[in-house]
């Protein structure tokens, strides 16, 4: 094959779009999964593209919609037993994430992506020949009781001061706008700004047709042989090893499949979910997509049939399908609507791929020169995936992303650094030069830091999440903070910096790890071999600490 600059990943409506806008500004791109594009949880969504999408979805609050979920009665949601203790830490993790101040800086967060997700739909779109499938017909909520209703509330407060435009309806004015409806709820809010797709898979398909059409590459292979080789990352594929400067983890809820063997361990969930086709009897039709809430299910039109959407659930991903959920809502559908024949057999099933803060990884894999992540789309990934697709794209040619991408960076999941929020490392000095021709001295005067050091300091401390660019480790009181590979910078007590490597810290650590795999056994060579210090240290956790303080041949106070 000839030169290849980038290689993505997985070929759902993530990586198809990050493939196809590297390919539109230049690269030479392989798009690489092991069956045919878009047939992954990007096959069977609700079509929905969400512009207009504000609060995440949430733990439940009340006592009583627990109580429901507990006992198995909740449509919305499903769990296997045998599978609570490993998702505790996660449910826990999105349970704090509820609170309402997070779930406002959520929103916040997300909306730049959101504000633009229909606009680079519809900019692939037309230049993929696929605007057919694109309707402009809003979103329709219906709430069966008033309880229900006023639990949105203080979303619809935010969406009027945003400015975006919904219509609270009656009865009789959604059954206007959707005849075939039977006035079995309360209430209805209509999202005029959503948008839908009548079939996600053809979709995808026809952004990789463009891809196509304009050079890229679609081959066949299992990303998880990916690794390095030399400065290059290779991966298998049924036309042989590919190797490009630069990949792509596109992989939805696969993406733990390859990032684990590297080192790289993110916080990942999965939320099931089903789908299922029926008929409609006689000429009844839906023009929008319907959220039943109280239900907890999606009814939409898709070219297939009537597209029943199911809620979430919490199950190993490769666990055998369980669509109980679906048997619930069944009937609730039919008694909105006029359903027919089930088209199918069998139900789809699918797995989002969520974090707890509802917010995808986007960027650098920390600590692995050319390796870039964007997965984690949740609840949205068709709704996000043109408009990731341009972030990444801008992201990894070096052109100024269109929004500023710190949100949505895997460093968000490592430690709080409460010493970040010292002022006495502000960088002021440093900020706005250029970073390779300038050092400086620590307050104390000591020993001189790395600038790059500084300008991820400067730039958390600036930023407020005060969260560390590296991983930290901590012990009597020093700390040691490791900033990218080549970085590492000790703290004292008094946070003065004692010492920084930039050379030799590989040397170092592979002799850490040679130590560590001669004592028990554990095998760390290979990803020292890699220069991935990063993981090395994830290896190491606190216990690792006093020997890599004694090899770097430092001295804590
Ligand atoms: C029931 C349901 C309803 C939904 N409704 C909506 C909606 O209305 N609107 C919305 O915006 N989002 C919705 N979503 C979410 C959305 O579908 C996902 O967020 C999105 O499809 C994720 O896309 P992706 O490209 O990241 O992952 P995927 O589409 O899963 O793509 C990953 C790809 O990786 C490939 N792969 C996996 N392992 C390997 C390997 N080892 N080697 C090579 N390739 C591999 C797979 O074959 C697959 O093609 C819904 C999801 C579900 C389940």
């Amino acid at each position: 094959m000839a030169r290849t600059d980038a290689i993505v990943l997985g070929a759902g409506i993530v990586g198809v779009s990050v493939a196809l806008h590297l390919v539109k500004r230049g690269l030479a791109v392989a798009l690489v999964d092991r069956g045919d594009p878009g047939q992954g949880t990007s096959y069977g969504n609700a079509g929905i593209i969400e512009a207009n999408t504000l609060f995440p979805p949430a733990f439940p609050s009340s006592f009583a919609s627990l109580l429901r979920i507990a006992l198995k009665q909740a449509p919305e949601a499903n769990y296997h037993a045998g599978f609570l203790a490993t998702v505790a830490p996660w449910l826990l993790a999105f349970r704090r994430n509820s609170a309402p101040d997070r779930i406002v800086a959520t929103m916040q967060a997300m909306r730049p992506l959101f504000s633009r997700a229909i606009a680079e739909h519809q900019a692939l779109m037309a230049e993929a020949g696929a605007e057919r499938y694109l309707r402009h017909t809003g979103w329709l909520k219906l709430y069966r009781s008033d309880r229900s209703f006023a639990g949105t509330a203080r979303e619809r407060a935010v969406a009027a001061e945003l400015g975006l435009p919904l219509r609270l309806m009656d009865v009789d004015a959604a059954r206007a706008l959707e005849p075939s409806l039977a006035p079995v709820f309360r209430h209805a809010v209509f999202w005029e700004q959503a948008a839908s797709v009548t079939n996600p898979l053809a979709v995808t398909r026809a952004y990789v047709a463009r891809f196509a059409a304009l050079g890229g590459v679609v081959v066949t292979g299992d990303a998880r042989s990916l690794h390095q080789a030399g400065v290059q990352w290779r991966v298998d594929t049924a036309q042989g090893p590919l190797d490009a400067e630069a990949a792509v983890v596109t992989l939805g809820p696969w993406a733990p499949d390859v990032l684990g063997p590297l080192g790289i361990s993110l916080p990942l969930a999965v939320k099931r979910g089903y789908h299922r086709h029926f008929g409609a009897r006689g000429n009844a039709s839906l023009a929008r997509p319907i959220l039943d809430a109280d239900n907890g299910y999606i009814i939409t039109s898709m070219e297939q049939g009537i597209r029943i959407t199911t809620g979430v659930e919490f199950a190993p991903r490769d666990a055998t399908p369980t669509p109980v959920q679906f048997e619930r809502v069944v009937p609730a559908a039919q008694e909105l609507f006029p359903l027919g024949e089930a088209v199918e057999d069998k139900t789809w099933l699918g797995a989002r791929p969520c974090f707890a803060d509802s917010r995808p990884v986007l960027g650098r894999a920390p600590g692995r020169g050319g390796l870039w992540l964007a997965y984690g789309h949740g609840h949205s990934g068709l709704t996000l995936g043109p408009v990731t697709g341009r972030l990444m794209a801008e992201m990894i040619t070096g052109a100024t992303p269109f929004c500023d991408p710190a949100p949505y960076g895997a460093e968000r999941f490592w430690a709080p650094v409460a010493w970040m929020k010292r002022p006495h490392l502000c960088g002021r000095a440093i900020r706005g030069q250029s970073c390779d021709s300038l050092t400086c001295r620590s307050l104390n005067g000591r020993p001189r830091i790395s600038l790059r050091c500084i300008r991820a300091t400067s730039s958390l401390l600036a930023d407020g999440p005060h969260h560390a660019f590296g991983r930290l480790v901590s012990h009597q009181g020093g700390q040691l903070v490791l900033l990218e590979h080549r970085f590492v910078v000790l703290w004292d007590r008094d946070e003065r910096a004692l010492r920084h490597h930039v050379d030799d810290l590989e040397a170092v650590l592979l002799e850490l790890a040679e130590d560590l795999r001669q004592r028990d056994g554990r095998h760390l060579l290979e990803v020292v071999h890699q220069q991935d210090a990063l993981a090395v240290l994830g290896h190491l956790g606190h216990q690792g600490f006093d020997q890599l303080v004694g090899l770097l041949d430092l001295e804590i106070p």
